[in-house]
């Protein structure tokens, strides 16, 4: 049976996800990664983790269906016997989606949407996998810029994610007496498919963002990435409830 760590991050097919899988896999920790549908990408993801060495396990998962969750606690169980372990040391709730509404647009159909992917999603799929999770394990919840400024169409998202780091600061208090600690990275604007690829794609705004961010250019996966990883490792264990944002200082 090995020792090395093991990592449930969700949404490690594509974008900031695939990089915190692969910093991980770099650093010894095993990840066990969910996609939703990009099975494709999720398989490259597996064979880049065993290039650096590392056995990873991709499994899907719909984090905005809360229904399924006790399955895939069951799936998580049949990884970690597949790993050799019975449980497991970190949880990156990392997969999400975007939504451009604005106060005039938005529907309730898609608020609950956001309500289930973001929060819901994060909340139960936690809850159903503390009982599997190591005492003085770690949690990483992901958040965003927008949680704290405020931007045009982002109603819902913004909105929603400010929601997760209030969350993680009530479970930061709910999981010390386990020694857990419980944080918040919420990265700036980031080059991914995010968005329909918005930050990456289109010049005016890739430009903008750019424009209003200290270090004058947008964010790439590999700048969030190894961050978490850091976050994960042993010298980060008395850093709790903290909210970390990763944007190269963007609307400072
Ligand atoms: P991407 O669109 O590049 O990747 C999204 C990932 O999440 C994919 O692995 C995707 O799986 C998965 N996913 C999407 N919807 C679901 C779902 N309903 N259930 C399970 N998995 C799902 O996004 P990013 O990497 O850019 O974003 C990752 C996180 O970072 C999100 O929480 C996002 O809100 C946040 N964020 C992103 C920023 C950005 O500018 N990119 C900025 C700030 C925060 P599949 O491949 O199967 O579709």
């Amino acid at each position: 049976m090995s020792n090395s760590k093991i990592a449930i991050v969700t949404g490690g097919s594509r974008g900031i996800g695939r990089d915190i899988v692969l910093n991980l896999a770099k650093r010894g920790v095993r990840p066990i990664f969910t996609y939703n549908a990009n099975r494709t990408e999720a398989d490259k993801v597996v064979a880049l983790a065993a290039e650096a060495g590392v056995k990873a396990v991709a499994l899907p998962l719909d984090v905005g269906d809360a229904r399924a969750f006790d399955g895939f606690a069951d799936r998580v169980r049949v990884a970690l016997a597949e790993l050799g372990a019975d449980r497991f040391d970190y949880l990156v709730n990392n997969a999400g989606t975007s939504s451009g509404a604005n106060l005039e647009t938005i529907t309730e159909a898609e608020m609950d949407a956001l309500y289930d992917v973001h929060f819901k999603g994060v909340l139960f799929l936690t809850q159903k996998l503390l009982p599997l999770m190591n005492d003085g394990g770690r949690i990483v919840n992901i958040s965003s810029a927008l949680a704290r400024i405020a931007m045009p169409n982002r109603i819902g998202y913004g909105p929603i994610k400010a929601a997760v780091e209030a969350l993680s600061r009530y479970m930061a208090l709910e999981l010390g007496p386990r020694r857990i600690t419980v944080n918040v990275v919420a990265p700036g604007a980031i080059a991914t498919d995010f968005s329909g690829g918005i930050v990456r794609d289109n010049p005016d705004v890739n430009k903008a963002v750019a424009e209003h961010t200290a270090l004058g250019r947008v964010g790439l996966p590999g700048d969030v990435g190894p961050v978490i990883a850091s976050l994960l490792a042993d010298d980060f264990g008395w850093v709790n409830a903290q909210r970390i944002e990763v944007s190269g200082g963007v609307h400072i």
